[in-house]
């Protein structure tokens, strides 16, 4: 697993206060709940890795995860790769004006950060598509930035329901789009190695 091993590195309310810019990192984006540190301890295979939560909305942070994975460039210098888990902002107890300022860091992180590779945005499979979800797919269209989407909790429906989910958004999002999408579980682990690829798929850009 190319991503077992990852460390905390540093947590922050700005984009200013995340490490240095260079070389090459993949970020998490979800509604608060939608199952994002779930995922990324699944991905990571480290279960306290960030945190999980039943109460949404608590203290949030952009944080930032080092791999130990490290990448070679093109003159085969060493790249060093990180994960990013940013704030779940899209939840009704979010005070607006919290809301307002994630809104405009993400906005300026997926602009402005130079080693950002792409980004990872989870969604429960049985709600798709939510005005968070859309808001960050239209920030990375807008800055074509790759984006693959975890269909999570998919062990709350059927295979066959699961399916017809993962079908409907492709239709959707389109097939033109740099979007791509699978279905996932954190308990069953459905979709993991597929999830882990396509992260280091990213990574790779
Ligand atoms: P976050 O706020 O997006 O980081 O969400 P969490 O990972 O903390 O998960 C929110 C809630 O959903 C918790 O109660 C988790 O146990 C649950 N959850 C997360 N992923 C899954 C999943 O794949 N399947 C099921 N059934 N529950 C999940």
């Amino acid at each position: 697993n190319p991503l077992q091993g990852a460390q905390f590195v540093l947590a922050a309310h700005r984009v200013q206060q995340l490490p240095i810019d260079e070389g090459a990192e993949v970020a998490f984006a979800g509604r608060s709940n939608a199952g994002k540190s779930s995922a990324l301890n699944a991905l990571t295979g480290h279960k306290g890795l960030a945190r999980t939560s039943k109460t949404p909305g608590r203290t949030q942070q952009m944080v930032a995860f080092s791999l130990p994975t490290v990448l070679r460039g093109e003159t085969s210098q060493p790249i060093a790769t990180r994960l990013i888990d940013l704030p779940g902002y899209g939840y009704a107890k979010v005070p607006d004006a919290l809301r307002e300022h994630w809104r405009h860091e993400i906005d300026r992180y997926l602009h402005v950060r130079r080693s950002l590779r792409g980004v990872v945005l989870i969604v429960d499979i049985r709600h798709p598509l939510k005005d968070f979800d859309r808001t960050m797919l239209d920030f990375c269209l807008g800055t074509v930035l790759p984006c693959h989407v975890l269909m999570t909790k998919a062990d709350k429906l059927s295979r066959n329901q699961a399916g017809q989910a993962l079908a409907a958004l492709r239709n959707e999002i389109g097939t033109n789009a740099p979007v791509t999408m699978q279905v996932f579980s954190a308990p069953d682990g459905t979709g993991v190695e597929e999830a882990r690829t396509a992260v280091m798929r990213l990574l790779e850009g």
